[in-house]
Parts: structure tokens; sequence; C-alpha cells
């Protein structure tokens, strides 16, 4: 569903992804984690040319998203992207910024729009918000409606860049529940996170970055019992 081929990337002279290959199913959950500025960022917003690379391919359920005659919009529809601040429009209402995308970019009826927000707003648990405005919510609330947000575009494949990181900690326990939810139901996923608990649980492989390289992929139980290389044996030290 994903696929990174010699993926490379700089920002000037600073080359922050460097010859990344990765492949992820339809269904699966990657997890993807590593020391602070080693490219996790990046890499994940190059699958919605939020980033672009200068060498590679991406390919997206077929798309290669990389080529500059992608289809954006198409791009964009295809992948949910969660960041970590929320980014919800704080002048929309709650069903106002999960409706804006379908209606605008799918050309959705506002009718139509709205009863799959109204749906999804259930799936989160936030069917009783659809009226309030982000800043009338707690961190959690408004990162649940962003997930909301994005899956009303009906994607192929969500992204999460460090979702819950921003959030008090009795928070993350309830959007780290609907992105399981989310797993469970078959939606492929590409999660940058340090959320060890969730890796273990959710996640099919685990995939280690430092300096913009895949140092290490494996399995999660097998990442956590027994890492092979000596930097994410010290990253995962610096976890406990
Ligand atoms: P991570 O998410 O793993 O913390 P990032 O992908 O955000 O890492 O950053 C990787 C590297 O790229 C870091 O050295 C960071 O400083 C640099 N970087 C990120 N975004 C930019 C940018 N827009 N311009 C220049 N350098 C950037
Ligand atoms: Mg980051």
């Amino acid at each position: 569903m994903i696929e990174f081929k010699n993926v490379h990337k700089w920002f000037k002279d600073l080359h922050v992804i460097n010859g990344v290959n990765l492949n992820v199913s339809q269904g699966e959950v990657v997890v993807v984690c590593g020391p602070s500025g080693s490219g996790k960022s990046t890499l994940i917003r190059t699958v919605n040319q939020l980033e672009k690379i200068q060498q590679g391919e991406i390919c997206v359920d077929g798309i290669n998203v990389a080529d500059p005659k992608a289809d954006l919009n198409r791009v964009r529809t295809e992948v949910g992207f969660v960041f970590q601040h929320f980014n919800l429009y704080p002048h929309l209402t709650v069903l106002e910024n999960i409706i804006l995308s379908p209606m605008k970019v799918k050309k959705q009826s506002r009718a139509q729009a709205e009863a799959k927000a109204q749906e999804l707003l259930a799936k989160v648990g936030l069917a009783h918000k659809c009226d309030a405005y982000p800043q009338q919510l707690s961190g959690g609330q408004q990162q649940r409606v962003a997930i909301a947000r994005g899956l009303a575009m009906e994607p192929r494949v969500m992204l999460f860049d460090e979702p819950t990181s921003a959030l008090d900690p009795e928070m993350i326990g309830e959007v780290l529940k609907v992105m399981k939810d989310l797993a469970l139901s078959g939606m492929t996923m590409m999660v940058v996170t340090h959320e060890m608990g969730f890796a273990r649980e959710v996640a099919d492989r685990v995939v280690f970055i430092d300096h913009g390289e895949i140092v290490e992929e494996a399995a999660p139980e097998e990442f956590f019992l027994h890492p092979q290389h000596e930097r994410a044996q010290q990253f995962l030290n610096q976890l406990l």
C-alpha cells in the first residue's frame, strides 16, 4: 500500500532521509521510532507530499506521489494525516472542521458530509461535541476530532506524527484507544510514536530510524526484547 524505494531528501546540504526502502502492506500497522531529529516526521510527511523528495520513489496504492505530475488532491484524499498539534481550524465547530474537506475536495453535499461526520464522531466518542469549538475541548478530545477529520476523507492510509506527545498523560489513553480500534478495523497505518505500549500491542512491525536511515526493522517483541543494533539498544535504554 505504501512503498518507499531508495528515498533521499536533503534540506539544503543536510541529508535528512538517506536511502530509505520500506513497504507497508494493506492493513499493516508500522510504528516508526528513533531519536529526536532522526527524520521521522520528514519521512512520513513525504508520503502525502508535505515534504518533497529529491531522489527515489514513493508509491501509495500504486500512485507515485513523488512524481511532480501527481494529483495532490488525490494523494491527500488517499492519505490521512494526524499531527502532533491537532491543527484544527479554531474558528470552525467540530462538525465544520470535519465536513470541510469532504465538501471542498470530494464535492460531497453538506447532508452527506454531515451524516458521515456524525458517524465518525460517534466512533471517536464525541457525538455530543459536534457544535463545540476546538478551544472548548480538551487536548485528547481535539486529537480525536482530528482523527475523525482525517477519516472523513475515507483514506486508504492514515499517518500519525507523535499524536499523543502534546497531550497531558491522562488523555493519552483515549487517543491510543481510538487508534487501536482503527488498526483493528483494518486501516493501513504508519505511526511515529514513542508509546511503546501501543507499539507492542498494536504494531505489526517497528522501524527504528537514526540519521535518516532505517537501522532496524522487526516485529515488536523482537525489537523490544532483542534489539540488534547498538543505536536501537541505546534508544530503548533511554526510554526506560
Ligand atoms: P524527527 O521527527 O525525527 O525529530 P525531523 O524529521 O523533524 O526529525 O527532522 C530531521 C532533521 O531535519 C533534523 O535535523 C531537523 O532539524 C531537520 N529539519 C526538519 N525540518 C526542516 C526544515 N523545514 N528545514 C531545514 N531542516 C529541517
Ligand atoms: Mg518529529
